[in-house]
C-alpha cells in the first residue's frame, strides 16, 4: 500500500507505464525532458475523454458548433491577442546552481534545489518560436499556439457567416498546444506540449452585472456536471478557486479555477473565464463589429470560456480511479472511459476447443466493444491483470459453454461472477457501460 503521497503517484506513473497508459517519450534516445507519449491504453482513455466531452457539449447542445483550426496561426494573432506582450510567467536563476524557477510557485525566496540565493525576476515569454518555410530569418518566425482558444475568435466571422447562429452561442475545439513552460513536471500535469478542450460562448454585450453572471454560472454548473458525471470524479475533490482581482489575466473580469487534490497538491484541473468582449474587440478591429441578426445592432459579442486539460483530465481520472486492495490494484474506472470494456477467457489455453468458442465470442464482441483476450497464466491472475488496467466485466468460456451456450460474467468492482447466455452479453454490457 502506498503511504505517502510521492508513493502513491509512483505507483500510478509505474502503472502506467507497465500497462502501456503512458511512456517517457523518446525513451530509446534517453528521453526528452517532461515529454510523454501515450500507449495502446492510454490512447484509448484519452480518446474516450475527448469523445465524451465532444458528444456531449458540441453534438448534443443545440447552442454550439466545433472547428478544428490550424494549430500555426499567422503571428498577428498572438499581437492582437495580448500573447506575444502579455503571456510570460517570472523566472528566477539560483546563482549557485544556475537552476531556474518560476517564482510565483516557490515557496520561499531561495533556490529548491540548493538553497542558494536567487537572482532577481524576469519575465518569461512562454510562446513556442519556430520558422515556416525556408528562410530562417525574423520574417519567418511563427509561434505553436499556446491555447486553442485563438481560433475560435478568429474563425468567429467564417462560423456565423456559414452557420447564420444567434447569440447566445458557442464554438468548441479539442486540440495540442504548447507553452515553453519554466518548470514542467509532475508527470503528465505539466508539459511543454498538452492538450486543451475549450469553448468559446458568445453573449450579448451585458447590460447588468447579472447577464454575464447567468452564463458564468451556467457553465460552472456544466463544469461540474462533467467532472462527476462524465469523468466519475467525486466533487468533494474538487476545490473551486476564485481567482483575485488583482491576479487575473489581462483581458479577464472573472476566473474560477477548478483544482483537484492530486497526489502532489491541489492543482489547477480546469478554468472558466469572464473574457469581456477583449478578443473580438481586439481581433475584429479592422473589419468593424458584428451585426447582430435579431436587433440589426452592431456590436462585439461578449465571452465566457470555459476550458478543460485532456492531459489533466486523464491525470485526474488515473488518481481517482486507482484503488489498492488486500490482494490486488484496481482502476475503478467508469466503465465508459474504461479503454478495454470487457475481456475474453478460454477457461484452460490447452482445450482448442475452449479457445475456438472463446475467439468466437472475442471476434463477435468486437465488433461493438473494445474488447482483450487473454489465455495465459491462471483465471485468477487474468482477472487482476484486468482490474489493475480498469476493464469493468470479464468472461469465461468453461466446459458448461459447450454443453449451454452460457459464459460467466465477472464484475470488476465486486468481483462477484453469474452466468448468462452468449446471446444476452452484447445486452448486459451496452446496459452496464
Ligand atoms: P497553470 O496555472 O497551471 O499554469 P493556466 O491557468 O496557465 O495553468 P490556462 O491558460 O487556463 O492554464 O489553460 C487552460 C487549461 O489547460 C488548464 O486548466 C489546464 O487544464 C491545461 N493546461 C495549461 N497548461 C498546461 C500544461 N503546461 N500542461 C498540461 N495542461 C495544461
Amino acid at each position: 500500500m502506498a503511504k505517502t503521497n510521492a508513493e502513491l503517484m509512483e505507483k500510478i506513473v509505474s502503472l502506467c507505464k507497465r500497462r502501456g497508459f503512458v511512456f517517457p517519450g523518446s525513451e530509446i534516445y534517453g528521453g526528452l525532458a517532461n515529454s510523454w507519449d501515450y500507449g495502446p491504453l492510454g490512447v484509448e482513455l484519452k480518446n474516450n475523454i475527448k469523445n465524451a466531452w465532444w458528444k456531449k457539449f458540441v453534438q448534443q447542445r443545440d447552442d454550439m458548433v466545433g472547428i478544428d483550426a490550424a494549430l500555426i496561426m499567422n503571428p498577428k494573432v498572438w499581437e492582437s491577442s495580448g500573447h506575444l506582450s502579455n503571456f510570460s510567467d517570472p523566472l528566477v536563476e539560483c546563482k549557485k546552481c544556475h537552476h531556474r524557477f518560476r517564482e510565483d510557485q516557490l515557496e520561499e525566496k531561495k533556490c529548491p534545489d540548493c538553497g542558494g540565493e536567487l537572482m532577481f525576476a524576469k519575465q518569461f515569454n512562454l510562446m513556442l518560436k519556430t520558422f515556416l518555410g525556408p528562410v530562417d530569418d525574423e520574417s519567418a518566425i511563427v509561434y505553436f499556439r499556446p491555447e486553442t482558444a485563438q481560433a475560435m475568435f478568429v474563425d468567429f466571422k467564417n462560423v456565423l457567416d456559414t452557420t447564420r447562429r444567434k447569440l447566445p452561442f458557442g464554438i468548441g475545439q479539442i486540440g495540442k498546444a504548447f507553452r515553453n513552460e519554466i518548470t514542467p513536471g509532475n508527470f503528465i500535469f505539466r508539459t511543454r506540449e498538452f492538450e486543451q478542450m475549450e469553448i468559446e460562448y458568445f453573449i450579448q454585450p451585458p447590460k447588468k452585472e447579472e447577464d454575464w453572471n447567468s452564463a458564468f454560472e451556467m457553465w460552472r454548473g456544466e463544469i461540474k456536471n462533467w467532472v462527476t458525471d462524465a469523468l466519475g470524479i467525486n466533487w468533494e475533490r474538487i476545490h473551486e478557486l476564485e481567482v483575485p482581482k488583482d491576479e487575473l489575466a489581462h483581458y479577464s473580469k472573472r476566473t474560477m479555477d477548478f483544482e483537484y487534490h492530486f497526489p502532489f497538491g491541489v492543482s489547477e484541473l480546469y478554468g472558466l473565464a469572464y473574457r469581456t468582449d477583449f478578443d473580438l474587440k481586439n481581433h475584429y478591429k479592422n473589419q468593424g463589429p458584428y451585426e447582430d441578426l435579431d436587433s440589426g445592432e452592431k456590436i462585439y459579442p461578449h465571452v465566457i470560456e470555459p476550458t478543460w486539460g485532456v492531459d489533466r483530465s486523464v491525470l485526474a481520472v488515473l488518481c481517482e480511479a486507482y484503488v489498492e486492495e488486500e490482494e490486488r490494484v484496481v482502476l475503478k474506472l467508469k466503465p465508459s472511459l474504461a479503454p478495454y470494456k470487457v475481456a475474453v477467457f478460454p477457461l484452460l489455453k490447452n482445450k482448442p476447443e475452449l479457445v475456438a468458442r472463446a475467439q468466437e465470442i472475442f471476434s463477435s464482441l468486437k465488433k461493438y466493444f473494445t474488447v482483450a483476450f487473454d489465455d495465459r497464466g491462471n483465471i485468477g491472475k487474468r482477472y487482476y491483470s484486468q482490474d489493475e488496467i480498469g476493464t469493468p466485466f470479464c468472461v469465461t468460456i468453461d466446459f458448461e459453454t459447450l454443453e449451454n451456450d452460457t459464459v460467466t460474467i465477472r464484475d470488476r468492482d465486486t468481483m462477484k461472477q453469474q452466468r448468462i447466455k452468449i446471446e444476452e452479453l452484447k445486452n448486459y454490457l451496452n446496459e452496464h457501460i
